[in-house]
């Protein structure tokens, strides 16, 4: 039977049988027995699956990851330790030295620095594109040694929406998979899978966990890219693996699980970015009410960021959802139910102004984080970018006068009084 979005964040992943816990297990064991040795050796072959290690897999985190899968829809799934090992794992499962990818330029800072510079230290390179570049020149970036496209569905802090299909189809006529960072809508809001990207990613540490308990990330395959098709661009997947006594990912586990499994085996037992049980357990909980938290945070956002409009202290306002704004049909195509609860505006007056005003909130918090229950905000321009002049802000996007604020699940009407009152105060 096909199930609704909030029946999966509820019920999705697991389910007992008879007398058995209603709520995930914690399975909080490093190891786990045998009784002979050649039955542990079949799992060490991945000639039989199940788990002997936590580093590699745990049940308790296949579980979450388990409706983390359902939830995107794809066909296979695992949890990271955080949003930032989830995108290198990502990307490094078919980028070896050598290669190239093309990424989006508006996406978080620490994934432009990983991809910008991390990546760069270990051979593979990345040409950055804009999203409103014309198809001729993306097309331009890729090379003949490009492994995939990378994009956020709606950026941090930029907040501008991908238009999803548009990617997909330039990705697949370079014969690339189209991985997407689905961390800002969560598949409460949004499922790039239906819109034809092959891997989906999160930062979980946001809306997914939701209370700003546990950093943790994911990896969802779609399980629709034929890797086979370009077994000359893919060998990590398509060829035999030395590390596994020869076996070939694409024949053993098909299309579906070729990708998962090899991040899993090669990846995770050689990085160790595993996520504890306790946390997996964590998130699970966050999990069980996302459709409804991310419908508050959306609602809540829309009202202040049309307060916000509507104040003559304020400059600008960019929220993805209001009436007006450049991308608003991709919106109504891609969030019908909402997109997030981050809105970015500029207070008149400039840094000095922004700073005043964040100084008068009381009940916003000023944080470096966002997509919790807490409302917080953040002026880059005397926190994260204080070192920058005011040229160097305008240059990166993230002018002097920017506040980056999270709604969170409070009752919208005070977070309003809050704002105005620090408006007032300025
Ligand atoms: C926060 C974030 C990340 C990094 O995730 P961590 O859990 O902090 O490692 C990656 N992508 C996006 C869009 C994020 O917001």
């Amino acid at each position: 039977m096909k199930k609704g979005i909030g029946t999966k964040c509820v019920q999705g992943g697991y389910r007992p049988g008879n007398g058995e816990p209603r709520q995930i297990p914690i399975i909080q064991s490093t190891t786990f027995k045998y009784a002979t040795g050649e039955a542990m050796g079949k799992l060490f072959d991945l000639e039989a699956s199940g788990y002997f290690y936590s580093r590699l897999q745990n049940p308790t985190c296949d579980t979450v990851a388990a409706k983390i899968c359902e939830m995107e829809g794809g066909t296979a799934a695992m949890l990271t330790s955080s949003g930032q090992a989830a995108n290198f794992l990502a990307i490094f499962n078919i980028c070896s030295c050598g290669d190239h990818f093309v990424s989006l330029a508006s996406i978080y800072g620490g994934t432009f620095n990983l991809f910008s510079v991390t990546l760069k230290r270990m051979g593979i390179d990345v040409t950055f594109v804009t999203p409103d570049s014309s198809d001729e020149e993306i097309d331009a970036a890729f090379r003949p040694e490009t492994k995939a496209l990378f994009g956020e569905t709606i950026a941090n802090p930029a907040l501008n929406v991908l238009d999803i299909e548009r990617f997909a189809k330039i990705a697949h006529r370079h014969g690339v998979p189209l991985i997407i960072d689905n961390t800002f809508p969560t598949p409460a809001n949004c499922r790039p899978i239906e819109w034809g990207a092959d891997i989906v990613t999160h930062s979980t540490t946001k809306y997914m966990d939701g209370h700003g308990s546990c950093v943790g990330g994911a990896i969802v395959d779609s399980g629709k890219f034929d890797w086979t098709k370009y077994p000359e661009k893919f060998p990590g997947l398509c060829t035999p693996d030395a590390s596994y006594h020869g076996i070939t990912y694409t024949e053993r586990f098909g299309i579906e699980g070729a990708y998962i499994t090899k991040a899993t085996a090669q990846l995770m037992r050689d990085l160790g970015v595993t996520p504890a049980p306790m946390s997996a357990y964590i998130l699970n909980l966050g999990l069980e009410s996302l459709h409804v938290r991310m419908k508050r945070h959306c609602e809540s956002a829309y009202a202040v960021a049309k307060f916000l409009e509507s104040h003559e202290k304020i400059a600008w306002v960019t929220y993805p959802g209001l009436e007006g704004a450049d991308d608003y049909e991709l919106v109504k195509k891609y969030f019908p139910n909402g997109t997030c609860g981050v809105i970015s505006f500029g207070v008149k007056g400039g840094r000095e102004a922004a700073a005043t005003f964040m100084s008068k909130l009381e009940m916003i918090a000023i944080e470096t984080h966002v997509a919790d229950a807490r409302s917080c905000c953040l002026h880059p321009a005397t926190t994260t970018h204080r070192q920058l002049s005011d040229e160097e802000l305008v240059a990166c996007g993230v002018g002097p006068d920017l506040v980056r604020l999270s709604v969170g699940l409070e009752d919208a009407a005070d977070l309003i009084s809050d704002i105005e009152n620090a408006l007032n105060n300025i």
